[in-house]
């Protein structure tokens, strides 16, 4: 602990300077300030907890815990006559909207053209196979609809 007033060089554990007797700050100061510092931003935290979340009721805590209900529309179940309003030319958000998103099974780009395949499972072996080229449909296949 060098003294403020001599500049003698003191050991840590000293609380008067051996050179002029001035009294020695304590070494733990910076980190008191410091613990200090935490405390008081962890009481200006509780604080601001404790004014923004007012006491609630148990239907007010279940509502907050409870999400939103979703506006989307659940999609229908994949059956023949829900594919035959699939047409040529649909866009795959189109279909996804009716039948829901598909899994793709592949993609290809060239010249200028990208062409995605999807597949939806629509129960115990059927499926609905469906070609999008640049987005359109343009191609659908299904096996075991009903
Ligand atoms: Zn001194």
């Amino acid at each position: 602990m060098i003294c403020k007033h001599c500049q003698t060089d003191n050991p840590p554990a000293v609380f008067y300077c051996s050179g002029c007797g001035a009294p020695i700050p304590k070494k733990s100061n910076a980190v008191a300030v410091i613990l200090l510092g935490l405390v008081g931003f962890a009481a200006v935290a509780v604080f601001v907890a404790l004014v923004t979340d007012k006491p609630q009721t148990a239907q007010e805590a279940i509502a907050r815990a409870t999400p939103a209900p979703v506006a989307t529309e659940k999609p229908q179940k994949i059956t023949l006559a829900v594919y035959e309003r699939l047409e040529m030319g649909m866009s795959y958000s189109a279909v996804v909207a009716l039948i829901g998103p598909g899994r793709e099974m592949g993609r290809n780009k060239a010249a200028g053209y990208e062409t995605v395949l999807y597949q939806w499972d629509a129960g115990l072996l059927a499926s609905v196979t469906l070609m999008f080229q640049n987005g359109k449909l343009i191609q659908r296949n299904q096996f075991g609809l009903r």
